[in-house]
């Protein structure tokens, strides 16, 4: 188990290096796809020029699509999915959490008794925990609460009415978001908060995971009141020793 521990925190390396290189190379195809555009504006009439501009823009404009793909295939790899208890994965993570949030935030946990296990991946769900507890953590610069809770949830609409899930949510008395901010939290590179301290890759992945093991993200937030992002996963089923197979499924956005 701690091979497999070792070799899902390299996986998770890898991942983020992935993922930095994607981010400086997604910056670098914008800027060349900005400056092109400029020149195409402003080039003086010589219209066999026109073409070669073209041609350039739609080469960048590949590149942001590969890195995209690049981003996504190196998200989809070595998920090892096991039954997990919520309760537990936040007991293993009570050392780091007051750390990462400081003493002005408050931090609760409120799990639902008899709560089944959950089916995906033990390392990842506790980066997704935390990518959503500092999430919450920065939108609230001036102090506030934070309250992790976990319930089951009999089905999911649209997806899976029948099977059972699991919702851990992660709660926060924060700035919340404005449409704009909710309708591209989860699009990799989006962030809000600013050069060198956003990546715009924490929901994302969050949300990859939670897709991988056939469940999905939901995001409900006010401006000035506070966001609720929950992680819906599906749970181990009480009756098998086999866990469900690992379906891709499309995701969703409540608002
Ligand atoms: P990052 O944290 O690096 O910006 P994320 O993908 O985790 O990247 O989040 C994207 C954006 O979504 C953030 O920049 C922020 O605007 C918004 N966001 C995420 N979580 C919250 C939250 N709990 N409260 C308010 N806004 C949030």
């Amino acid at each position: 188990a701690r091979e497999d521990l070792f070799q899902a925190q390299k996986m998770e390396a890898i991942g983020q290096l992935t993922g930095g290189i994607a981010h400086d190379f997604n910056n670098l195809l914008m800027a060349v796809l900005g400056s092109l555009e400029i020149l195409k504006k402003r080039m003086p009439e010589d219209p066999s020029l026109v073409p070669l501009l073209d041609n350039a823009m739609q080469g960048a404009e590949r590149g942001v699509a590969l890195v995209q793909r690049m981003l996504t295939y190196s998200r989809k790899q070595n998920l090892n999915m096991t039954a997990v208890g919520v309760p537990q994965v936040i007991a293993d993570m009570m050392e780091l959490i007051p750390r990462s949030i400081g003493a002005s935030i408050s931090f609760e946990t409120n799990f639902e008794e008899a709560l089944p296990p959950v089916v995906t991946d033990p390392v990842q769900l506790e980066t997704a925990i935390l990518n959503l507890i500092v999430n919450a953590r920065d939108a609230m610069p001036d102090g506030g609460s934070i309250s992790v809770r976990a319930d089951a949830v009999p089905g999911l609409a649209g997806l899976s009415p029948d099977a059972a899930f699991v919702r851990i949510s992660v709660s926060d008395t924060g700035e919340g978001m404005d449409t704009e901010t909710l309708q591209h939290a989860t699009t990799p590179f989006f962030t809000t908060k600013g050069v060198g301290k956003g990546t715009g890759l924490g929901l994302s992945m969050v949300q990859g995971l939670a897709e991988q093991s056939g469940g999905r993200l939901l995001i409900e937030s006010t401006k000035g009141k506070g966001t609720t992002v929950s992680l819906v996963l599906p749970a181990a089923d009480a009756d098998a020793d086999e866990t469900p197979a690992n379906e891709s499924l499309p995701g969703t956005r409540t608002c």
